[in-house]
């Protein structure tokens, strides 16, 4: 693969997870300015403003998705379908490509359109109308099962579905905000009857979401040839989730407030186009393992619809902050372990005729594997309280602390080509 360099200077340190080959689209405003939030793409350390450039520098469909960066989310550009973004994402690369005929003219026109990315505040990227939460880790899926139900960890339901559950949308969150240590009714084996209060086993999950690009009209299901086609791109997600309430509230019909007080995503959108050198192998199912339905299985899915996407979790608690500590790693995982592809997931979630929406968010479920370091929930990580890690300051930690902040990165490599999500990060508050 050639690598294109950007003469935006800080596109090319080692270390950025926005090099030229990623321009990730996230909506933004000036943090000083009054101006209406807009469209825009990461590039090294600075944020392109896309409707701050001229029209005259595009055309056709690249004009059309750049006239939709004007607007205060993402869901203008996602309705037009995956071409458009593509589109415009190749004429970005042609402008800011250091190697481009047209160097000089095309950094003229840009550099002004330029902001560095600490002038300006990452806002949620799209209006989210509907999140849906799976459970595709079969690592995470049996680990939780072995805590809860040692007899039978995994359901019978879990290699022939993917599983999920609809989650809430109005409480999804961008990376840096407070998250308020929830309330709820909870009860432990020795106690007589529940209790109500603060949440004692609040918890993270390391997940990845999908923003669906365009949707599909009620009661016409999504076939899996097509399904790559409806996702605009990937962001990181936690999927906070208070252990105690879920536990007593969970049977019969799953995760209810033990989820929905808040999930935070990353504000930087990752294209597909940005992770087609990433893709993978589906998960190799076991000897004896049910095949996916005819309606879930596609030769090219299995083949590369999985993404090589390692994603790992950080903890920084209040003490280590005072006393000069940086942040600790947790976990370290790999999204191509997961057991359903997410073209699978698009498939399993419209099989029945439900519709998505632009700007609908699915996210994968906590992604695991196999080691114990590549656990990523505490609950999980410190199998169920029993195994407490130990910090830097030698606190410990079965479940999070109030001034806790947990710190999800997610980043690809190959080749020599290395791309990154940013930051997915929350503070917890009492
Ligand atoms: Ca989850």
């Amino acid at each position: 693969m050639t690598l294109q360099r950007s003469w935006v200077a800080s596109a090319q340190a080692a270390n950025t997870d926005f090099p030229l080959h990623n321009l990730p689209f996230g909506v933004f405003r000036d943090w000083e300015g009054d101006d209406a939030p807009r469209v825009g793409v990461a590039i090294g350390d600075r944020v392109l403003d896309v409707s701050a450039l001229k029209a005259s520098l595009f055309d056709g469909v690249a004009k059309r998705a750049a006239d939709a960066c004007a607007e205060s989310t993402l869901n203008a550009l996602m309705s037009l379908g995956s071409e458009y973004a593509t589109a415009l994402r190749a004429r970005l690369i042609e402008l800011l490509d250091a190697s481009h005929a047209d160097i000089e003219t095309n950094k003229k026109a840009v550099q002004p359109a330029l902001i560095a990315m600490k002038d300006a505040e990452m806002l949620l990227p799209a209006q989210i109308g509907d999140y849906t939460d799976f459970y595709a880790s079969i690592h995470h899926a049996t680990n939780v099962g072995l805590m809860f139900r040692p007899d039978t960890p995994l359901l019978p339901n879990y290699k022939h579905i993917p599983v999920g559950y609809h989650g809430r949308a109005s409480s999804i969150v961008v990376s840096g905000t407070a998250i308020k240590r929830p309330q709820g009714q909870s009860k432990s084996d020795d106690a007589e009857a529940p209790s109500f209060g603060p949440t004692k086993m609040l918890d993270y999950e390391l997940e990845m979401g999908a923003f669906i690009g365009g949707g599909n009209s009620l009661g016409e299901p999504i076939a899996i040839k097509d399904a790559r086609t409806h996702l605009f791109g990937l962001c990181l997600v936690n999927d906070w989730s208070a252990r105690d309430i879920q536990r007593w509230e969970y049977q019969p019909l799953g995760p209810f407030l033990a989820k929905n007080f808040g999930t935070t995503i990353s504000p930087w959108v990752v294209t597909m186009d940005a992770l087609e050198p990433f893709r993978a192998r589906a998960f190799a199912r076991a000897q004896g393992d049910p095949a996916p339905f005819p309606h879930l299985y596609d030769e090219t899915d299995q083949t590369s619809g999985a993404l090589d996407v390692i994603v790992e979790a950080w903890l920084e608690s209040a003490k280590m902050r005072d006393d000069g500590f940086e942040a600790v790693r947790l976990s370290r995982g790999n999204m191509k372990n997961l057991y359903w592809t997410l073209a699978q997931m698009v498939v399993h979630h419209t099989s029945n005729g439900c519709n998505f929406k632009p700007g609908d968010l699915i996210a994968t479920g906590t992604i695991s594997g196999e080691e114990k370091e590549s656990r990523g929930c505490l609950i999980e990580r410190t199998w169920r309280g029993a195994e407490p890690l130990t910090l830097p300051t030698d606190e410990t930690r079965t479940f999070l602390q109030d001034g806790d902040t947990v710190i999800l990165k997610a980043y690809c490599e190959r080749d020599g080509l290395r791309i990154g999500f940013g930051e997915c990060r929350g503070t917890v508050s009492a």
